[in-house]
């Protein structure tokens, strides 16, 4: 299917690749009209490259989603094990140091 739509479009295909390669983070967020949208959905039908772009990138961005909700606990955390690191006694094996 892929190489029928080349030999038959070859600019238009060439075309619409590039385009759905630019334009590939805006479809994911959805900014792109429906004429857009379907460009590019009928490209990466027929475009095993562009339609594993797609899924990677669709992936990338879902693992960044995941990431940005749970950014702020995990900087938390190492924030007051860096505390409690800091607040702790050097390894004398004696009690904490006396409060200032
Ligand atoms: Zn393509």
């Amino acid at each position: 299917m892929m190489i029928r739509a080349v030999l038959l479009h070859p600019v238009r295909f060439h075309r619409d690749h590039r385009f759905t390669r630019t334009q590939a983070s805006a479809y994911l967020d959805g900014d792109l009209g429906p004429d857009d949208r379907g460009r590019i959905e009928s490209h990466t039908h027929m475009c095993p490259p562009c339609a594993r772009f797609m899924a990677g990138l669709r992936r990338t961005v879902s693992a960044l989603g995941k990431l940005r909700g749970t950014a702020t606990p995990r900087v938390g955390v190492s924030d007051g094990v860096l505390a409690r690191l800091r607040d702790e006694p050097d390894n004398d094996g004696g009690a904490a140091p006396p409060p200032v």
